[in-house]
C-alpha cells in the first residue's frame, strides 16, 4: 500500500536496488537489497540425546562419548551415572552446522539426536 494515497504499489528490481513505486501518485521508495537470503534458519539449534529405551544403554554412552566432545575426557561409567535415569540429555545449543554434523555422525552409531530450532 502507498504510504501517500493507498494505492498499490508496484516493486521492481533494478540491479542491487529495490524500488517500490505507486501506481497512482508519484511516490516512491528506493532501497538497496542485501544479496544475503532473509531466510537462512535459526544459528543455533537445541540440540538433545534421546535414550531409545527411555534409558541410557551403554553402547549409547559410547556412542556420546565418540561424538560429544564435551564427553570425551569422561570414562564410560561416569556418563552413565551422569545420565541416570533421564529419557534424554540436554546438550544445550550449538551452531548449526555443528549441530547437524553431530545429528548424522551420531546417527549413524544408534544415538537418536533431536534438534529444535
Ligand atoms: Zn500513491
Amino acid at each position: 500500500m502507498c504510504p501517500a494515497c493507498g494505492s498499490s504499489i508496484v516493486v521492481k528490481m533494478i540491479g542491487d536496488f529495490e524500488i517500490l513505486q505507486c501506481e497512482h501518485c508519484s511516490w516512491k521508495l528506493e532501497s538497496t537489497v542485501s544479496h544475503v537470503p532473509l531466510v537462512t534458519g535459526p544459528e543455533v539449534l537445541s540440540a538433545k540425546l534421546r535414550w531409545k529405551d527411555g534409558r541410557v544403554s551403554t553402547k549409547e554412552a559410547i556412542a556420546a562419548k565418540k561424538h560429544v566432545p564435551a564427553f570425551a575426557d569422561i570414562g564410560i561409567s561416569a556418563l552413565l551415572q551422569q545420565f541416570g535415569d533421564s529419557t534424554e540429555y540436554d546438550l544445550g545449543e550449538l551452531y548449526r552446522p555443528t549441530a547437524l554434523q553431530l545429528k548424522e555422525a551420531a546417527e549413524k552409531d544408534g544415538l537418536v539426536v533431536v534438534l529444535r530450532s
